[in-house]
């Protein structure tokens, strides 16, 4: 075993998963762009601050997973990797005034978030969000649009079954009282409840409906339920976010006990999970609305909704589904050459190739051409350039690899030509010359 690996619960992404993993980066920027979300970016660290008040400090995300760094001497403030996206894009909102932009705000960013979290298949201590986040509109039209957006993602990435679940948790108004009655509820069993369940219970009763502990889910079954308890706003807009989703044709599945750990969100909470598999380390995604957040840490009360999509977990599912990942396309031709020393001149035409604009790779080794050329087909290049006598005379070799045709080429024009075989469907360069 090798004396350094990559610490644990983080993975290497070699060059298949990079490549699947850029694949959804790719379609998710191409998405929000599409649905009139703007690129931004925050720094990976924040002050902890910004999360223990952002997501609450009673919340699995702080109180056991939040990833704490420890300060220089010099630098006594206390960061933390982010855990997620939302409250440091909201901390920039309040920062940078965005309240005086035109209304909504749509920012979305993609990058890595860090959970000090127990190890296992499907749950890292570094992984990957697509996020996206409309600030200043308190819908109920754009959490339908969000929604969809995310339906969208995934069916875009291949993932044709996936289930999402919707809830409303309420707001100021209607949460309190609901609480309180959860709280008498979990009371009455208080001797079914796991230890750290029961020291939750009397500072965030919220918290144990999304509990993975089974004695809690076999509990939680029979627990009020938010959505018997909204009132009569939040109980109106939830009914909008359905009928704007119908509207769209969205399939969703209501699901009375989804709370989303996190304690900003506000009525709109959603989750994604693949058709039938609705496992904790399963979830693809999930977002909400989360209207007292800005206030929070410190601007104008603005109301928000955003989502984090999981892209590990997306990638595992394709995994799952038998999804074929799409390779990086091989280059368009190798530059081999008859005298094995002469990397000179190989390395010089790949280099002009490659500066007008072509994929091409030079064989840099010194081996025979008939291992050279073995080594182009392996690489599946279309074509190989090669490079003899010839070259004193301005020409060289245009072998089409797989119809094992060749002819003469002006090095002037090699690139021209290479081009316009390389568009060709039978990547056919012609018989003689
Ligand atoms: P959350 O805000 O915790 O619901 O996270 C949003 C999404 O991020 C989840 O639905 C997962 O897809 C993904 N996610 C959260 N935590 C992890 C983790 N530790 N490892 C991999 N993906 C995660």
């Amino acid at each position: 075993m090798p004396a350094y690996r990559a610490p644990r619960g983080t993975r290497d992404l070699l060059p298949p998963d990079r490549v699947a993993l850029a694949r959804l980066e790719h379609i998710g920027a191409d998405l929000a762009a599409r649905y009139g979300y703007h690129p931004i970016e925050t720094p990976l660290f924040e002050q902890a601050a910004v999360f223990e008040r952002g997501i609450g400090a009673v919340t699995d995300v702080v109180e056991k997973e939040l990833f704490l760094l420890q300060p220089r001497e010099e630098d006594g403030e206390r960061w933390a990797l982010r855990p997620e996206p939302t409250a440091g894009i909201v901390r920039a909102f309040v920062q940078h005034g965005m309240q005086t932009w035109p209304q909504p705000v749509k920012l979305t960013m993609t990058g890595q978030m860090f959970r000090y979290d127990r190890p296992q298949a499907g749950r890292y201590r570094s992984f990957w969000q697509f996020d996206v986040e409309a600030i200043g509109d308190p819908g109920p039209a754009v959490d339908a649009e969000i929604i969809e957006l995310a339906a969208r993602f995934y069916a875009a990435a291949g993932l044709v079954d996936t289930t999402i679940y919707l809830n409303s948790i309420g707001d100021a108004a209607c949460r309190p009282a609901y609480v309180a009655e959860l709280a008498a509820y979990y009371r009455e069993h208080l001797a079914e409840l796991p230890a750290f369940e029961k020291g939750r219970l009397e500072r965030a009763p919220l918290r144990l409906l999304d509990s993975k502990d089974e004695r809690v889910v076999a509990l939680n079954a029979e627990a009020p339920k938010i959505t018997e308890r909204l009132c009569d706003a939040c109980a109106a807009h939830f009914a909008s976010v359905r009928a704007h989703l119908d509207a769209v044709g969205v399939r969703y599945v209501l699901n009375p006990y989804l709370v989303r750990g996190l304690d900003y969100y506000t009525r709109t909470a959603f989750e994604a999970y693949p058709a039938g598999d609705d496992g904790q380390q399963s979830a693809l995604g999930g977002g909400g609305r989360y209207d007292g957040l800005v206030e929070l840490l410190g601007g104008r009360p603005t109301p928000g909704i955003g989502f984090g999509l999981g892209l590990d977990r997306v990638l595992l599912a394709l995994e799952k589904a038998g999804v074929e990942r799409v390779m990086e396309g091989p280059p368009v031709a190798v530059v081999v050459g008859s005298d094995p020393a002469d990397t000179v001149t190989r390395l010089r035409i790949a280099t002009e190739l490659r500066a007008a604009g072509l994929a091409a790779r030079a064989e840099l080794g010194q081996r025979k051409l008939g291992k050279q050329l073995e080594a182009a087909a392996r690489d599946g290049a279309h074509f190989a350039v090669i490079i003899g006598d010839e070259l004193a005379g301005g020409h060289v070799q245009l072998r089409d690899l797989e119809a094992g045709t060749q002819r003469a080429v002006e090095v002037a024009s090699l690139a021209r030509e290479l081009e316009r075989a390389a568009k060709s469907h039978h990547h056919g360069v012609g018989e003689g010359a």
